[in-house]
């Protein structure tokens, strides 16, 4: 029956996933969520909402939650932009702020939703290979393009670069936008955002589904120059004017404003991934440096795909992915301590094999 699709779905692949078992019985490493509950403040917050109603519409500018964003960050609200996720916000970023006329830059690995993007939204793409050591050389990223998009830390590698690199890109590339994809910077890494006011050219993107507990509520955001979040208000209001619901606009408020309990998240994190990281490389894994809250790991042997399979079979889901220069890893997110110690056990058993 294809032959009613429009041609531009007919040449569409559309982004696959990672696997999400609608049963508790794996232990879950796979796609980067928060071991932990988000904050009893979002519950709490999401409660009153609830006893409230939601037979109104909610606030389509979702106004609470950007003056929490801008709260936190010191920033306007009029700098900030929100949406469903920041998959949603990202495909706004596409339809809004990338020329089709020169080719989009953006790492080859790094995330696999920027090509589909760029083909949903026909834009010409030129794919910048990782350097030997997995980094991101962002002096291959040259001028006459139609944007800059990449992920600091990067994903699945987990390598974050300094800031002083990605000043130095926004100033070599002033003529287009220049998009920092943070969704894992909380873990270690710094973020652009206060080069926001320096640079009109650079949006920041960040989301709550990772330090903040929340990948089911689905909120994100971006942060940038007035006129950047314009363009992006001008799509979003053609496409769908709430795209929050309510209990997520309150929600994520409550998550932004509870900073104490964000930090000691985060770093939860970064200390069961420090002993993660010792204890893979005792195993022999050859193991990235990470910025975030997953780890991308080279098993001794090499064979990441019959151990990703071998630890599902026996309820531990990891992600390995079939594509050349990183078939040999697998990318593991940080659980809690005693997830870790499962899966540590596990792979113990697996590489002595
Ligand atoms: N950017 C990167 C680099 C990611 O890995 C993810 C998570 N898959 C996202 C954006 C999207 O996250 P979300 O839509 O949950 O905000």
């Amino acid at each position: 029956m294809s032959q009613y699709w429009s041609p531009l779905v007919q040449q569409l692949e559309p982004y696959v996933p990672g696997e999400q078992p609608k049963d508790q019985r794996y232990i879950k490493l796979n796609t980067n969520e928060c071991p932990y509950p988000p904050s009893p403040k979002v519950l709490a917050a999401i409660q009153q909402e609830l006893a409230d109603t939601l037979r109104l519409y909610p606030d389509p500018n979702a106004d609470l939650f950007k003056d929490a964003i801008a709260a936190y960050y010191g920033l306007e609200s009029k700098q900030v932009f929100v949406g469903n996720g920041s998959d949603e916000v990202l495909a706004h970023v596409f339809h809004a702020l990338f020329k089709p006329d020169q080719p989009l830059l953006f790492p080859d690995i790094s995330y696999s939703f920027y090509p589909v993007y760029a083909n949903l939204y026909r834009l010409s793409v030129k794919q910048i290979p990782l350097a030997t050591d997995f980094s991101l050389d962002l002096t291959a990223y040259t001028p006459a393009n139609g944007g800059i998009i990449f992920p600091n830390p990067n994903a699945p590698t987990g390598s974050a670069l300094e800031l002083a690199a990605i000043e130095q890109l926004l100033q070599l590339n002033s003529s287009s936008v220049v998009v920092v994809d943070e969704a894992y910077v909380d873990f270690g890494a710094a973020t652009a955002i206060p080069l926001i006011h320096q640079y009109p050219n650079l949006l920041v993107v960040q989301t709550l589904s990772k330090s903040r507990s929340l990948a089911g509520l689905r909120a994100g955001f971006a942060v940038g120059h007035p006129a950047l979040i314009e363009a992006l208000e001008r799509v979003k209001n053609s496409f769908n004017s709430y795209p929050l619901d309510r209990l997520a606009i309150v929600g994520a408020a409550a998550a932004m404003q509870d900073q104490a309990y964000f930090a000691e998240i985060c770093q939860k994190i970064i200390k069961t991934r420090t002993r993660v990281v010792t204890q893979l490389q005792a195993l022999g894994f050859q193991v990235l440096p990470s910025a975030a809250n997953f780890v991308f790991a080279r098993p001794p042997l090499g064979n990441a795909e019959a151990i990703y399979l071998a630890l599902k079979a026996q309820g531990v889901l990891v992600r390995h992915f079939n594509k050349p220069r990183i078939q040999a890893y697998l990318r593991i997110t940080i659980g809690t301590e005693a997830e870790m110690d499962v899966l540590l056990a596990k792979l113990s058993a697996l590489v002595a094999v």
